[in-house]
């Protein structure tokens, strides 16, 4: 898909946890490989086959504290005990290429992108899961945590639910086909909204001159 004269759009995704944001969101990126994924820095420990630099930059506090210091964070959270946030220079540097860029961030993030001057380019979706034991059996299939970590993963999601209504759209991720192609629909669209195409003004004035033309 041709990213020239379109402004990047910064797609947000968010979720209780196991409710399918990394799954659609793999899926998004296979779909248009032009979308570029926010990698997250974070101060958790990598989980077996995470890689340094593809799902999350990992690193210590101290370090992450001090990208907060110098304003290099575009959004930052404390979430299930450690600290996440968004880089901001690889975002700043997508968009201005005409890229959309997504992210897999919680409410306290997705909030704080809209209400930055970065707001009017944000798409934010919500996904719910279609039921609370089902939200516990995906994350137990997954079988990336252990029954601890999972409890406390199910005992944050009202938490995050709870927030639903701060979001554009918000899907109830039950079949995952049928919501990849919700996703894409809401995406092409959103695309097309009037502040993601500053080169309309240029075509409207000459529109204009042709009519001028005209008498
Ligand atoms: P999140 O990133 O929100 O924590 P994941 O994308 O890791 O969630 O999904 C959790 C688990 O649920 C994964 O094993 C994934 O394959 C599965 N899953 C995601 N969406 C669906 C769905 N619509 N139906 C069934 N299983 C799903
Ligand atoms: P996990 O540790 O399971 O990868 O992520 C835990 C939660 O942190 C998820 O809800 C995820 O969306 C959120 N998260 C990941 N990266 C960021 C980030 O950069 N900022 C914010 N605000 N939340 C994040």
């Amino acid at each position: 898909m041709s990213q020239e004269n379109r402004r990047g759009l910064l797609i947000i995704l968010s979720s209780p946890s196991g409710a399918g944001k990394s799954t659609l969101a793999r899926r998004l990126r296979d779909w248009d490989k032009d979308i570029a994924f926010s990698v997250s820095a974070t101060t958790r420990a990598p989980r077996p086959g995470e890689v340094d630099g593809r799902e999350y930059l990992f690193t210590d506090e101290a370090r992450f504290k001090s990208m907060v210091a110098n304003g290099d964070m575009l959004e930052h959270a404390h979430v299930f005990g450690n600290f996440y946030g968004s880089p901001r220079g690889p975002v700043q540097e997508a968009i201005e290429q005409g890229r959309d860029v997504l992210f897999d961030i919680d409410w306290q993030g997705a909030q704080q992108i809209n209400n930055s001057a970065l707001g009017m380019h944000t798409l934010s979706i919500f996904l719910l899961p279609p039921s609370i034991p089902e939200l516990r059996n995906r994350l137990e299939k997954r079988g990336q945590d252990d029954a601890q970590t999972i409890a406390r993963r199910m005992e944050k999601s009202w938490d995050e639910i709870s927030h639903w209504g701060g979001y554009d759209f918000v899907l109830v991720n039950d079949d995952l086909d049928a919501t990849e192609e919700k996703l894409k629909t809401i995406i092409t669209a959103t695309r097309l909204r009037r502040s993601q195409q500053p080169q309309l003004t240029a075509h409207v004035r000459n529109l204009q001159t042709q009519f001028e033309d005209l008498s």
